[in-house]
């Protein structure tokens, strides 16, 4: 999968997308990574971007003919064939989360990233991208880090993209669930124990515990995750029953 973010400050993803585990996997061919930068379809000598807001008001706006301009090269540079999706990152934006993730993950072999500056972007950019995207209710000086979410997130749904896929499934919102919480050595940290089912080497025992923490976290922190009890699988839906009858215990 190919991701190509257009922005007009490239050096605010370039360090994040070579590093670490995206860094690796960009080495390994696993996902590539491309940075369109803006500036280069700029208006005039000083390849200009953004202009005064017609109607006035404060700050500028992105000029559209740069920033579809940027968009139509991001487009063209896709072998034929692959599945371009443009996404323009933006506050009015479908809420990004695990299941926009994941849609976007099985349906694209490239996701290209259109980040916005300023007051933002003249709005008949709109009628030029595919699908808009937000990565929460606050406003961000840029769309780089709202890329960045995007792709991080995407990327570890590529298989290979994680050193063990395995753990990937077991994560937060993998399901109905928030994760079990999780311990390392030592095994005392600041008076605090590590919970002995852990060291018993008891692997069922382990799962089980495992799963009876991850709904206790769940009904604490993020209840609203649950959803409608009836569709549950049967052995979350009995833990659930446990504690209900046992409110003291949660
Ligand atoms: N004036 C705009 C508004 O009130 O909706 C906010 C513009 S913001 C300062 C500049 C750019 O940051 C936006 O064009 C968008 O690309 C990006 N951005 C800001 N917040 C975002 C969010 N929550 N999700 C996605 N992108 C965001």
């Amino acid at each position: 999968m190919h991701f190509e973010v257009v922005t007009v400050v490239p050096e605010t993803v370039e360090g994040y997308l070579g590093a670490s585990i995206l860094g690796r996997a960009a080495e390994a061919g696993t996902v590539s990574f491309g940075v369109t930068p803006m500036r280069d379809f700029g208006e005039g000598k000083h390849r200009q971007v953004d202009d005064s807001p017609y109607g006035g008001g404060s700050g500028m706006v992105m000029k559209p003919g740069p920033v579809v301009d940027a968009i139509e090269a991001a487009r063209a540079a896709a072998p034929a064939g692959e599945r371009v999706r443009v996404l323009l990152m933006s506050p009015a934006g479908t809420p990004f989360d695990r299941a926009v993730a994941g849609r976007l993950a099985a349906d694209c072999d490239r996701l290209v990233l259109v980040c916005g500056r300023y007051e933002g972007i003249d709005a008949r950019v709109e009628d030029h991208v595919d699908e808009l995207v937000s990565v929460g209710d606050f406003v961000l000086t840029g769309g780089e880090l709202a890329a960045l979410v995007v792709v991080d997130a995407v990327s570890r749904l590529v298989p290979g993209v994680l050193g063990n896929d395995a753990s990937a499934a077991e994560e937060s919102f993998e399901g109905p669930l928030l994760e079990y919480p999780q311990y390392t050595r030592p095994r005392n940290f600041r008076g605090h124990a590590v919970p002995d089912i852990l060291l018993s080497g008891d692997h069922a025992k382990v799962d089980r515990w495992r799963l009876d923490q991850a709904v206790r976290r769940t009904i604490e922190r993020r209840p609203d995750l649950l959803g409608d009890r009836a569709t549950l699988p049967e052995e979350i839906s009995e833990l659930l029953e446990t504690l209900d009858s046992a409110p003291n215990s949660k």
